[in-house]
């Protein structure tokens, strides 16, 4: 039998659904799909043959590895907040987390993986456009009390899912290491240590990618204290939410996106102690992790992270402008624009 694609979407309509009444009640894109992606594998096959590269003759998939079909037409798919709408299914999918791009929304690809189900959504957006040319800088302290607290007063709360977690996890080690070695129980209680743990690292991928995105979206210029300066690890640190969520990986989500928009990010290192240092006056106090105000002799009564948010802010200008500075002389000399100089 002679390939065509016209003929297989002919013989999916004419033969295939009839006897299988279970097709329309998924989307036709479900079967097109495979038909598409067959053709596209033939016409690959057949262009390697004309060249006389090792053909490749197209082969079965096997049921189970990258399962997935992708939905191309704007009405066959649509978000509104958390939900996912597709066409024929009655209920909606709620989403992990939201959208993180705004823009027209070209194509949901639904795939499974190890039995859990994943929505993957192409957006055309402009959201990676250079910001309005007016510099307004945040200062973020990771603090103790929240995930992160911004110099102009926004609080970023802690993922209460994400702490529950982290505890349970804790309680189900414990389980594992009461069984008897090489017992059933035992691999019972290792295979839920796995699961929470992949169930954990989902989490702080959605708290840390919801954290970078909107630290990176509102401001021109981001200062924030660098918690990895020497490996540093002391009970101040590990109080912290932002550690027990991977502050490693915030900082590389943050770094990427921050270029994809344009936005100046500012690492500070932590020579300063940017908790105990009055932001007014730089008078510096005495302050234990339990007191949450910091009570200065200048009047400045502030929320102690917010405080730290303000000197990290301050801190992160004075290294930004003198790093600004030196770009600035360095592109006159070159005369490259400043777009290519920031990736060069
Ligand atoms: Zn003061």
């Amino acid at each position: 039998m002679k390939w065509s694609k016209a003929a297989a979407d002919q013989h999916d309509i004419t033969v295939l659904r009839p006897e299988f009444p279970w097709y329309s009640e998924v989307s036709s894109r479900v079967t097109r799909n495979a038909i598409d992606d067959l053709d596209n594998a033939f016409k690959h096959f057949f262009r390697r043959v004309k060249l006389g590269q090792k053909p490749g003759f197209p082969t079965f998939k096997k049921k189970g590895t990258g399962d997935s079909f992708a939905l191309r037409e704007k009405p066959k798919f649509d978000v509104e907040g958390r939900e996912l709408r597709i066409e024929k299914l009655k209920t909606r999918i709620k989403m992990r987390q939201r959208l993180r791009f705004t823009g027209t929304l070209n194509q949901v690809t639904i795939s499974q993986r190890a039995g859990k189900f994943y929505a993957s959504i192409l957006v055309e957006t402009d959201d990676d456009n250079p910001h309005a040319p007016e510099k307004e800088a945040v200062g973020v302290d990771f603090g103790i009390k929240s995930l992160a607290v911004t110099s102009d007063g926004a609080v970023f709360p802690e993922n209460n899912t994400l702490k529950r977690n982290l505890k349970a996890l804790k309680r189900t080690q414990r389980r594992v290491s009461r069984k008897q070695k090489g017992s059933h129980r035992r691999a019972r209680a290792k295979l839920a240590v796995a699961k929470l743990h992949k169930r954990i690292s989902a989490q702080r991928q959605a708290v840390l990618h919801e954290l970078s995105d909107r630290l990176t979206r509102d401001d021109q210029v981001v200062c924030l204290e660098d918690l990895n300066v020497n490996g540093m690890v002391s009970n101040d640190k590990l109080a912290r939410p932002i550690s027990d969520a991977g502050f490693g990986m915030l900082r590389r989500m943050i770094e990427y996106k921050a270029e994809l928009r344009g936005v100046d990010v500012s690492f500070i290192g932590r020579f300063e102690p940017s908790s105990k240092t009055c932001s007014e006056c730089g008078q510096r106090h005495d302050m234990p992790l339990s007191k949450r105000t910091i009570e200065c002799d200048c009047g400045n009564v502030m929320d102690r992270d917010l405080n730290a948010a303000r000197n990290i802010l301050a801190r992160g200008l004075d290294t930004l402008g003198s790093d600004l500075k030196r770009t600035q002389e360095l592109r006159k000399t070159i005369g490259l624009p400043m777009a290519a100089m920031m990736t060069a």
